[in-house]
């Protein structure tokens, strides 16, 4: 069992407080504990001020066994985590040769000048490791005192992340402060919202109470994962998987951080078929997504931006008499535009957005959010309306997950069953 019951974290700065900056530590150590079964139970944000480090500690101190504190171990006078720790654990600071050596050796690789400063940096709390930081100056600090743990840890999300991933994690795990990684499988869904997802697995996760389930919702897509704390339980894990992926059917698209775009991909590859897309209100985004994979040109053989009405009917062959007749975004045109660039390109199938992205236009039947996607394959040529919400950028965002969804459900299913990505 994990000996961590009670983890806190402190997060110096100004800037994360003046929402200049995010506090992207917390959304970091967040879920590298949750993949060990542990929940981080406070969080301060608090100013780069003695006294704020002080309270924080204080309270802390009151409930938690390890306590993290981040950023305010630069060389400067602002940076006062150090001294403030050092106060509150009445520990000495005490100079570290080795600290003064790493950074020396830093800065002669860098072509810096060791300044008078950079001594501060040098300065660790009595009977404290040091953590080397091989991406910074400043290294971070592990000290135990009453049967309690506190980790320092640099600023920069740069040095911070390595140093937690390579230094802290198996150290953690070393001494027992918490065992490996809990057994978890993780599901992605595409079409199905949070809540309804949810409930179509309420009476799956009653009969199996071992199983615990966290829910992670993207733009149109949402992730459940499953979690055993026991890895004796693990069994009953790959059966609760294997059952709700039965239950999630066509909603269900793989296992782990699966993409969307690299499953059509790897799918079309597999299945020999290839793929062109005539985008109006995306503007080139299923494109750029497309082509954001490595080896997508086996596949996706390329594609046009018709924003116009002019550049539907010379470029794709959209007969004007359809526009006047259904209006631009209508699912004729879709069509239209579906099966005009399969022909261009000469894919097996083609694809087409073309909608109302706002926040101007649309029409009482179809307001803004209102895309037609059209889907054209040998088979078929299909049409799929979908009201989408959210400001301009969010609706052609919801709208390339939407338009690549639509593909996969038309095409041959994707046998990915032995990337459950559980350990
Ligand atoms: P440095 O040696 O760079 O001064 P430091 O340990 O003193 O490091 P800070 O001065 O507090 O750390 O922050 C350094 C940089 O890291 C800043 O750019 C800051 O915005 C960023 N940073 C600090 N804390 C966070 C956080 N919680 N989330 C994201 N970025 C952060
Ligand atoms: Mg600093």
């Amino acid at each position: 069992m994990n000996k961590l019951n009670n983890v806190q974290t402190i997060h110096l700065g100004d800037e994360l407080l003046m929402g200049l900056r995010l506090n992207t530590h917390l959304e970091y150590l967040g879920e590298k504990f949750a993949g060990f079964g542990i929940d981080i139970k406070r969080s301060f944000v608090i100013r780069d001020q003695l006294e704020e480090i002080n309270k924080s500690l204080e309270i802390a101190w009151e409930e938690a066994d390890l306590i993290i504190v981040t950023g305010g171990l630069g060389p400067t006078e602002d940076d006062k985590t150090r001294d403030a720790v050092a106060d509150f654990l009445d520990l000495k600071l005490v100079y570290v040769e080795a600290i003064e050596q790493m950074i020396r050796e830093r800065f002669r690789l860098g072509g810096y000048v060791f300044s008078d400063n950079n001594l501060r940096q040098c300065y660790a709390l009595e009977g404290a490791e040091v953590l080397e930081n091989p991406h910074g100056t400043a290294p971070g600090q592990w000290v135990e005192k009453e049967g309690k743990l506190v980790i320092l840890l640099p600023g920069p999300p740069r040095e911070l992340n390595p140093m937690f991933e390579e230094k802290v994690i198996p150290q953690l795990i070393e001494k027992g402060w918490m065992e490996g990684h809990i057994p978890h499988i993780q599901l992605r869904t595409v079409g199905i919202g949070e809540s309804k997802l949810e409930t179509s697995i309420q009476p799956l996760l009653k009969a199996n109470p071992e199983v615990q389930v966290a829910y992670c919702a993207h733009a149109s897509s949402v992730d459940v994962r499953f979690a055993v704390n026991d890895p004796a339980h693990k069994e009953i894990l790959k059966k609760v998987s294997f059952e709700a992926e039965k239950i999630f059917g066509e909603d269900f698209v793989g296992y782990g951080n699966v993409e969307l775009a690299e499953w059509l991909l790897k799918a079309l590859i597999d299945e020999g078929s290839t793929l062109s897309v005539a985008e109006s209100c995306t503007g080139g985004l299923i494109a750029s997504e497309l082509t954001e994979i490595p080896g997508a040109s086996k596949a996706f053989m390329g594609g046009m931006i018709t924003y116009s009405d002019e550049s539907k009917i010379r470029g794709l062959g959209v007969s004007e008499k359809l526009i006047e007749d259904h209006g631009v975004v209508s699912d004729q045109v879709a069509k239209a535009m579906a099966k005009g660039v399969a022909e261009n390109f000469s894919t097996t199938y083609g694809l087409s957005t073309t909608g109302y992205a706002g926040p101007d236009g649309g029409t009482e039947k179809d307001p803004v959010g209102t895309v037609y996607i059209g889907f054209h394959s040998p088979k078929e040529t299909v049409v799929k309306k979908v009201n989408l919400r959210g400001d301009r950028k969010a609706v052609r965002e919801r709208a390339v997950v939407q338009a690549l969804d639509l593909v996969r459900r038309n095409i041959r299913k994707y046998d990915n069953k032995d990337k459950t990505g559980s350990d």
